[in-house]
């Protein structure tokens, strides 16, 4: 039996769900060249915060990585630049989000082209991202924007190669997606609340279930699989949660390289996962009574933005923002000693 068409196209073997069986497409390249930017919590320009402490998928594998990087990030919410290529990245996923506003015959190459002017001009609103192309920008970063970030049009060049290469590996035109940029989110039973944000949600006429993801890197090598894996692992928790049905396929569209990798979840997997999550939070929630972020030092702390206020790096982090941490709904605090 092939398995569910979701997009008006019989699944091919690289599409098809084979449980706990992750499925690659051509060579694999190297690492992930997006860098150590943290995935968004939220597409660009949403506000909306929880309502109480909630684990995302960034965030959670931001404590995984560095519980001193969670803490910066998450409760003191410390400033952090903002890189081309991650900007790059905001720029594309809104031009494959708005290409499917458009009828299904219109959603051509040429018509996804011209929605990355637009969508730039949008972006460049932001003093901060038009910092990023001023003369001059990026001399003094330690691992600079490319020679493309100094050519705003060679930059978008880029982005436009990303978007090249995403009809190389679907047709837009046979897809009629769910839900794009589409929050999910849910409370467990012992009152963990996770959420995050799908890039694309595809629901099959039988109810089968898809979740995108799009990268702008290129695929990670075998043994970075289950980091990549992770944040759709999450978002098939959570919607097994919601829905009560287990995705049939998890898909990450690298742009980068023009692979794909695919997964399809079993339910055992799930639960496994869930557990995962919770050992995480538990984890977290008791870092935050204490007060006892760890940092752990690794290459990624090359692209971290505060080494200067890590101890592993000779600095000194700021008093724990108790009132900040407070205010964002965190009940078991760490007494701070105050001069
Ligand atoms: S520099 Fe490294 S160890 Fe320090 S906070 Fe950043 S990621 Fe953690």
């Amino acid at each position: 039996m092939p398995a569910p068409s979701l997009d008006g196209v019989t699944a091919t073997a690289q599409d098809s769900a084979q449980t706990g069986t992750a499925q690659t497409g051509t060579a694999r390249s190297g690492p992930p060249t997006e860098g150590a930017a943290p995935p968004p919590d939220r597409p660009a320009g949403e506000t909306a915060t929880p309502r109480r402490p909630s684990l995302s998928p960034s965030r959670a594998a931001d404590f995984k990585t560095c519980p001193l990087l969670y803490r910066f990030r998450t409760i003191d919410r410390l400033p952090e630049r903002r890189s081309p290529a991650a900007v790059r990245g905001t720029l594309v996923h809104a031009v494959l989000e708005r290409l499917y506003d458009l009828p299904a015959r219109d959603r051509t190459l040429e018509a996804a082209r011209g929605l990355v002017g637009p969508a730039w001009e949008e972006l460049r609103a932001d003093p901060e991202v038009a910092a990023l192309f001023a003369e001059g920008a990026g001399d003094d970063q330690p691992v600079g924007p490319s020679l493309e970030a100094r050519s705003l049009q060679a930059w978008l060049a880029s982005a436009g190669r990303l978007v090249e290469t995403y009809f190389r590996l679907e047709d837009p035109s046979r897809i009629e997606p769910h839900g794009r940029e589409q929050l999910v989110e849910v409370t467990l039973p012992d009152g963990l609340l996770l959420r995050g944000y799908v890039d694309r949600l595809d629901v099959a006429p039988n109810g089968a279930l898809r979740v995108v993801d799009y990268k702008t890197g290129s695929m990670p090598r075998e043994a970075f699989e289950s980091k990549a894996l992770f944040q759709m692992k999450f978002y098939a928790l959570v919607l097994w949660r919601t829905r009560g049905v287990v995705a049939s396929q998890l898909k990450l569209i690298y742009l980068g390289d023009g692979d794909a990798l695919t997964y399809a979840p079993d339910e055992g997997e799930l639960v496994r996962f869930e557990r995962t999550l919770q050992a995480i939070w538990a984890a977290i929630e008791r870092a935050v009574a204490t007060g006892d972020f760890r940092p752990n030092r690794t290459r990624l702390c090359d692209w971290c933005d505060h080494q200067a206020l890590c101890p592993s790096f000779g600095g000194t982090p700021p008093p724990f923002p108790a009132e900040a941490a407070a205010a964002a709904g965190w009940s078991t605090l760490p007494v701070v000693e105050r001069d």
